[in-house]
């Protein structure tokens, strides 16, 4: 579903009325924020990522890059796609804006995120004629949220570095979250197998296709999209977060 047009029906004099101009990180009334809805002293406060990074997940290298052969974020996985980029820390006013997207309906916070993403030096270029394609959610989960955020995020990236999206042919097959009554273990291995291709005729296998998600945790549903992809005889594959966790 795309929310988007809604929301720009509604209209800028509706969203400043029912969100007044005030830091959505602090509250402090606004002037000439850096960001939509976030001042200039919480702007700060976010940790745009920059080189060194790990090239696998994204998460800066702090001080010596010699020193981290191995990255601690993401030394545990076996990556099935080659790099990985992440716009921000996911802390701060960057997790408050994430949050508010994700369980808040405040799709008011795409343009912060798609905004902060435009600060981000080289994104452009990790971009350029790449495929976005958004982390599905699985259909019960989207009946109960209304929306993917990913889905959205994606969007509004294509929409600042005319790029172009699919979201018609991974999906979601097995609703991990409600399998509570599996283990921790099981659940990782249900997630393994949690995604699939449809009409994989339809899939142009010498693009570059780049997962979008919002946040990096542990990688591993980033990781079983790639796989997904990969199964379905996609050559290249990267990964893009909002924030790395
Ligand atoms: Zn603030
Ligand atoms: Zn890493």
């Amino acid at each position: 579903m795309n929310i988007l047009p809604f929301v720009q029906r509604i209209g800028e004099g509706f969203l400043d009325v029912a969100f007044p101009a005030s830091c959505a990180s602090c509250g402090d009334a606004l002037e000439n924020p850096p960001l939509p809805h976030v001042c200039h002293r919480c702007f700060s406060k976010i940790h745009i990522v920059e080189d060194p990074r790990c090239l696998t997940c994204g998460h800066p290298f702090f001080g010596d890059a010699e020193s981290h052969d191995d990255c601690q974020h993401c030394s545990r996985l076996t990556p099935k796609f080659a790099r990985g980029w992440s716009v921000t820390l996911f802390r701060g006013p960057i997790r408050i804006l994430i949050y508010a997207l994700k369980y808040e309906d405040a799709f008011w916070a795409l343009g912060d995120l798609g905004r902060i993403s435009e600060y981000a030096e080289g994104l452009g270029d990790f971009l350029e004629e790449a495929i976005l394609v958004p982390v599905p959610l699985h259909s019960r989960k989207l009946r109960e949220r209304g929306y993917n955020q990913s889905a959205l995020i994606t969007e509004e990236l294509c929409r600042r570095f005319e790029v172009e999206h699919r979201d018609d042919f991974l999906t979601r097959i097995v609703d991990t979250e409600s399998q509570t009554r599996f283990n921790r273990q099981d659940r990782y291995r249900n997630l393994k197998n949690a995604f699939a291709v449809e009409r994989k005729s339809d899939l142009d296998l010498k693009k570059r296709y780049v997962l979008v998600d919002d946040v990096f945790t542990t990688g591993s549903t980033l990781n079983a999209c790639a796989a997904a992809l990969r199964k379905s005889g996609v050559k290249e594959v990267d990964v893009l977060t909002i924030g790395h966790g």
